[in-house]
């Protein structure tokens, strides 16, 4: 390491506790690949608890070094699109190459309702039940804007464990695509063949995110299923004309007959080799890992401010003297955050 003299009160910080004997065998069983300290392992980055979260915290650390090694995939599209049917196609496909899969599943629907749209249909069963993959939902809320905060870390357990290929699946539904793409290496939308989804989507703003455009269902009409490939294709090159260099990617399946599926990875494959080749990937994990953190820290920093003593007692006669015009937002906002330097010795 180069700088690590002068950079004394960084490092001293950086320097972790290491896993105390209770955690240990979870960190070697991740590391050996065993399920069940995996999905302990994953249950603890996913507690709230305080305690938790500081074990959680050196277990990260403790895996970390093994993190990095899986093709990172995040996968996303409105209800019904066919996701889940694709990413069983995929994963038995990923198997038969002898290649390991995780699967995280966000489920926006999760906190909202208690129930899960999840949960209520069986899903991938033939996938869940294959040695060589790991599926799992990972809970919604948290942190960074009702999307899985947690998603992030389980996906860097699953690498320690040794997957070649984590999976992410999203709902189209909110924030939930722009965060999966934060933490994934390419960004797949499952898109309909009909023009309405294809609209919707670049209404959204997904389209321009994504990587790869599968256009699933393409049994049931060819015709409509060329016609938006063709459709989507144009719009990408529109829409990515600050980034030429990168050829969008449109491609037809038909899930549930599970073709299309090898062309799709095929073209995974090569699009993940030319950013390792053209170093496009270590700056993409790099950029997104320090997003991360400054989401995090934003997080963390409105959270500290709304729990503040002060700015708790001040925040409503604020607010309501702001909205009458008696104060500006500029003084209130100041003088309220003004209540979060003194930390120490805060009654
Ligand atoms: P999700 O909500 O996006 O996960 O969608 P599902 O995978 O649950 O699929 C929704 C429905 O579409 C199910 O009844 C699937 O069997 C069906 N489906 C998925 N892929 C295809 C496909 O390629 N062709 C046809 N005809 N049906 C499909």
């Amino acid at each position: 390491m180069t700088g690590k003299g002068s950079t004394t009160e960084a490092s001293s910080a950086l320097e972790s506790t290491s896993v105390g004997p209770a955690d240990r065998w979870l960190v070697d069983g991740v590391i050996e690949g065993l399920r069940r300290p995996l999905a302990k392992a994953i249950t603890l980055v996913e507690s709230t608890h305080p305690d938790h979260r500081r074990r959680a915290a050196r277990v990260l650390d403790a895996l970390l070094p093994r993190a990095g090694g899986s093709i990172r995939l995040g996968i996303s599209g409105s209800p019904g699109a066919g996701k889940s049917t694709f990413i069983e196609a995929l994963g038995l496909e990923l198997i038969r190459r002898g290649l390991r899969v995780a699967v995280l599943a966000i489920d926006p629907s999760s906190t909202r309702s208690g129930g899960s749209i999840l949960g209520d249909k069986t899903r991938m069963e033939r996938l869940s039940a294959n040695p060589n993959a790991f599926i799992r939902p990972s809970p919604s809320g948290g942190a960074l804007g009702g999307v899985a905060d947690k998603t992030r870390e389980a996906m860097l357990i699953c690498e320690a464990a040794g997957f070649d290929v984590v999976i992410i699946e999203t709902v189209g539904v909110g924030q939930s695509e722009t965060t999966v793409a934060g933490m994934v290496d390419l960004f797949v939308l499952i898109q309909l063949p009909n023009s309405g989804d294809d609209l919707q989507a670049i209404k959204k703003g997904i389209v321009e995110i994504a990587d790869v455009i599968v256009v699933n269902k393409a049994d049931i009409d060819p015709v409509a299923a060329k016609l938006a490939r063709r459709q989507l294709a144009g719009a990408l090159t529109l829409l990515r004309s600050s980034a030429p260099h990168r050829k969008p990617v449109v491609l037809t399946t038909s899930a549930s007959k599970h073709q299309g599926i090898d062309m799709f990875w095929d073209e995974v494959e090569r699009l993940h080799r030319s950013m390792v080749d053209g170093g496009e990937l270590d700056a993409k994990r790099r950029r997104q890992a320090v997003d991360w953190m400054w989401g995090l820290i934003d997080a963390g920093l409105r959270e500290r401010f709304r729990e503040n003593s002060k700015v708790k007692r001040d925040l409503d006669s604020f607010r309501e003297a702001v909205a009458a015009g008696r104060l500006s937002p500029g003084a209130a906002a100041s003088r309220l955050l003004d209540h979060l330097e003194p930390r120490a010795g805060e009654p």
